[in-house]
Formats: structure tokens, C-alpha cells, sequence
């Protein structure tokens, strides 16, 4: 299938495209291309519009500073994966990028669009969900700031306006030696997640948890904080047991039942996952902990 026809802008600012999506009637942005173009040759999107942010210098780059990890919303996935100040800041953002599709579709697309997209089963929206990310929406109206547990709103629905614009995505840091972890179950490699977890651990030298936050994909409508997890966890003594516990709370999650799993099925994905996500992490974090799943 080949799109409906539509006409093409490449603005060169930030401005200059916050000016077009104003403006400009059944207008959509074009990132990376690879959800969107897809869904374009299918005509399940029709549009009248297209403004290509990969000329806009700006949207694109990783900064650290101030505790904060800056990340342009038109940074490719890629780049991310393989970038130092990734590996050394937020190393559980690159993990998780290995299980996000191809390296082919990977060079292309961009954690803006992945976050834009808002798939339930994405791994970029649960760990921006874990890290606490802030995301810097731009249009005609200026900047503005949105925490990742407002951003998203409900199945593949975000808090953006329609001529709002990503335009880079904030982290808080984690402290130096903090644990990670990113397991998921995918029916092959490269597709999407049908369950996946995303934990951090700050333990202190006496093995007491300090900070912890685990998120779930794949469970719900958008990525899932497991509040009651994180609330076992903080305080405590890290071992096996306390882990067993912790993923325990991911049992209320109520995920949906399709062709590809039961919401069952899902569940008890969830709570293995979830084991081994933050056991990856507590290892990590310098407390070794047998497997227990
Ligand atoms: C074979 C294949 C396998 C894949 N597997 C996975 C997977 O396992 N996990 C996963 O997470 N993804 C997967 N994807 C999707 C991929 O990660 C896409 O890169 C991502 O969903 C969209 O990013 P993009 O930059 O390509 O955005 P685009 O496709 O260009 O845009 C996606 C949507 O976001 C909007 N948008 C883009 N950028 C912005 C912005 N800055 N501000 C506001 N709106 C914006 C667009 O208008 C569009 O609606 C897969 C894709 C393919 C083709």
C-alpha cells in the first residue's frame, strides 16, 4: 500500500515547526518513521500534513548536568544504545533498547516518537515511567514541563496537545552504583514486549534499600509504577525473600486478554519478570541474590 498524498515540510527550527503544527490543518509529525509510515501505507492514518522534525539541530543530543540527563526528542534509538553518557548515567535505558525491535529500525527511530507513540507494550515509555522523566513539550505557547506519570493518558494516548511538539525528555539522575534491570517476553525477537519490568535499586553498603522503583509494560494501557513494590523494598534488607515479596505486588495488575496471551498469563509474567529485573539489579547493586525464577 502506498500513502493517501500529502505535502511534506522540513523546517529548520524548532519555531518554525511549532509555527506549522499551529497552522497547518490535519497536520503530523514525522520522527523516526517507524511506526508512523507503516501505519500511513496501511491509510489507518490519512493525513494532509507532514512536518519532519530531523532537520531541527536543536531536538537532537544527550547533555548531563545539574543531576539531570537531557535527552533531544529526536535523538535516535541507536545512538542511545551505544552513547557513553548513556552507559554511564542511565544504563538501564540502553539495556532496554535491545529488545526495541531491530537494530534497523532502531537506527532510525527516536525516543521522542517511542514516547509519542505511547504503545502499552513499549520499553522506552516504562523506563522513562521508572526513571521519573520529565518531559519538555513545545509549541506556539512556549515550553512547558510534564512528569511522565501525567504525560501518559491512557491506550496509546499521551498529554501532548495536538500542536504540541516533544522536544527533549529529562531523567533524574540515580546515584553512582545504583542496580538496574530490564527483562521482557516477546514471542521473537524484535517484536514487542507481551510483559516487561524495568527496575532500579540505590542500596546502601549495609544492603539496605535506599530507593527503589520498578514499572511494568505491557500490563495496562500505558506503563504501570508498582507503587506498593517500591514501598516493600525501600528500607529493607535486600535478599531473595524481599525480592519474592516485592514482585508479589505487581498481583492487582489487571492486563488484558488477546490472541497473544491471557491477562493470566500476563500476570504471572509479570510477577517473574519482575524477580528478575530487580535481581539483575540487586546483583548489580553489589548484593548477590540466588535465582529464584
Ligand atoms: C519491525 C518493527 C519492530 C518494532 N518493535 C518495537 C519494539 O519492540 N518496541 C518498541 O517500543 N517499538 C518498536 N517499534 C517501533 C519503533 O520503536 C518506533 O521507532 C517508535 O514507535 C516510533 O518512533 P519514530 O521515531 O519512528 O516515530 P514516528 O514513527 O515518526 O512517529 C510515531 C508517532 O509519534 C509522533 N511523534 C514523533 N515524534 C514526535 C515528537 N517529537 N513530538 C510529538 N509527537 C511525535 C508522530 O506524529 C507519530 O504519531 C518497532 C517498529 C518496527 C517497524
Amino acid at each position: 500500500m502506498k500513502p493517501a498524498p500529502f505535502d511534506y515540510h522540513a523546517p529548520r527550527q524548532l519555531s518554525e515547526a511549532a509555527q506549522l503544527l499551529a497552522t497547518l490543518p490535519n497536520a503530523k509529525i514525522l520522527a523516526g518513521g517507524q511506526s508512523l509510515v507503516p501505519m500511513m501505507n496501511f491509510r489507518y492514518v490519512i493525513v494532509d500534513h507532514l512536518v519532519d522534525l530531523g532537520g531541527i539541530g536543536d531536538l537532537r543530543g544527550i547533555a548531563v548536568g545539574d543531576g539531570r540527563l537531557r535527552i533531544g526528542a529526536m535523538t535516535r534509538q541507536r545512538e542511545l544504545e551505544t552513547a557513553p553518557e548513556i552507559d554511564r548515567h542511565c544504563p538501564l535505558m540502553a539495556e532496554a533498547l535491545r529488545h526495541v525491535g531491530h537494530r534497523q529500525t532502531r537506527n532510525r527511530g527516536t525516543i521522542g516518537g517511542s514516547l509519542a507513540h505511547a504503545d502499552p507494550a513499549a520499553e522506552l515509555p516504562a523506563v522513562c515511567a521508572a526513571c521519573d522523566a520529565v518531559i519538555h513539550a513545545a509549541s506556539v505557547r512556549g515550553l512547558r514541563q510534564v512528569p511522565f506519570r501525567q504525560f501518559s493518558a491512557g491506550f496509546m494516548a499521551t498529554a501532548l496537545a495536538p500542536d504540541e511538539m516533544i522536544a527533549a525528555i529529562e531523567l533524574p539522575l540515580w546515584r553512582q552504583g545504583h542496580g538496574y534491570g530490564f527483562h521482557e517476553f516477546a514471542r521473537r525477537r524484535g517484536d514487542f514486549a507481551l510483559v516487561g519490568a524495568t527496575a532500579l535499586l540505590d542500596v546502601g553498603s549495609d544492603g539496605t534499600v535506599r530507593r527503589a522503583a520498578l514499572a511494568l509494560c505491557g500490563v495496562g494501557a500505558a506503563p504501570l509504577r508498582i507503587d506498593a513494590a517500591e514501598a516493600k523494598l525501600t528500607g529493607q534488607r535486600l535478599d531473595a525473600a524481599l525480592i519474592r515479596s516485592a514482585a508479589e505486588a505487581t498481583s492487582p495488575v489487571e492486563p488484558i486478554s488477546d490472541i497473544h496471551a491471557s491477562a493470566e498469563y500476563r500476570r504471572h509474567l509479570a510477577q517473574v519478570l519482575s524477580v528478575r529485573a530487580l535481581t539483575d539489579a540487586a546483583r548489580r547493586a553489589g548484593v548477590e541474590v540466588p535465582n529464584i525464577m
